[in-house]
């Protein structure tokens, strides 16, 4: 079966309830690509309202998730309060939380292991510096951030992953990937998969592309073997998100 095309939002730190919800309501009047799953990421505080307001086929995600079942954790919410709110998804290691917060390969992993043993399915980012690039070190990151999740979960759980790759120096600068630069990185994510876990999970995992994903670009880079669909931020929040999920038609 062919993988699902995949197109998450992620609204980052931006909105309040009326503009999250004239967000929600234009996407479920919209005509969306109905072989296309669409995943949106609202802040914490707007998760409830996001899922009572969008069509049930839009899925919701947390845009974080702790690692620990509840206790003293000021400020942190759990994967068993996700699936009360009835969140079904969270985006694990974006590069802000990363790079801002100093958030480990290894704390990342972890949390992409509660998360899915508690339910929650992952959107998992990785992706080089500009300075990573530029010494050629790509691929020698990707592959150090994806190992670290693989010493955490099961071959089977990789089911509930997609990995968005998401080159750090094209996050919200207008810098896009080039096709061939985004597919290359893609391909050797999937042949890490066939590697280190499984045929079936290079088969059948997503590996999906984030960093200044526009209406303009988005139907090149969807041309691309192993590019299962976008990560998009700015764009999320504009009327463009539409064009964005319907790339392929
Ligand atoms: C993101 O935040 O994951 C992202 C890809 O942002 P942008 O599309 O704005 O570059």
């Amino acid at each position: 079966m062919p993988r699902q095309f995949f197109v998450g939002g992620n609204f980052k730190m931006n909105g309040v309830s009326e503009s999250i919800a004239s967000i929600v309501k234009n996407l479920n009047a919209a005509k969306l690509d109905s072989t296309t799953e669409v995943v949106i990421s609202p802040p914490a505080i707007y998760l409830a309202l996001t899922r009572e307001l969008a069509n049930p086929n839009i899925g919701v995600a947390a845009q974080n998730v702790y690692d620990k079942p509840n206790g003293a954790f000021t400020g942190e919410i759990s994967v068993e309060q996700l699936r009360d709110a009835k969140i079904n998804w969270a985006v694990i290691g974006h590069s802000e939380r990363r790079v801002i917060l100093k958030e480990s390969d290894e704390f990342i992993a972890r949390k992409t292991k509660a998360a899915v043993e508690g339910g929650v399915s992952v959107i998992l980012c990785i992706g080089e510096t500009l300075e990573e690039r530029e010494a050629n070190k790509t691929i020698e990151v990707v592959t150090r951030q994806l190992n670290a999740v693989a010493k955490e979960l099961s071959k089977e759980q990789w089911e509930k992953v997609v990995i968005a790759y998401e080159p750090v120096w094209a996050i919200g600068t207008g810098k896009v990937a080039t096709t061939e630069q985004a597919q290359e990185v893609h391909a050797a994510i999937r042949k890490w998969l066939s590697e280190t876990i499984s045929a079936e999970a290079a088969d059948n995992v997503r590996i999906i592309y984030g960093g200044s994903v526009s209406e303009k670009n988005c139907r090149e880079l969807a041309t691309q073997p192993d590019v299962d669909g976008f990560l998009v931020g700015g764009a999320s929040l504009k009327p463009a998100f539409v064009d964005i999920i319907n790339a392929r038609i």
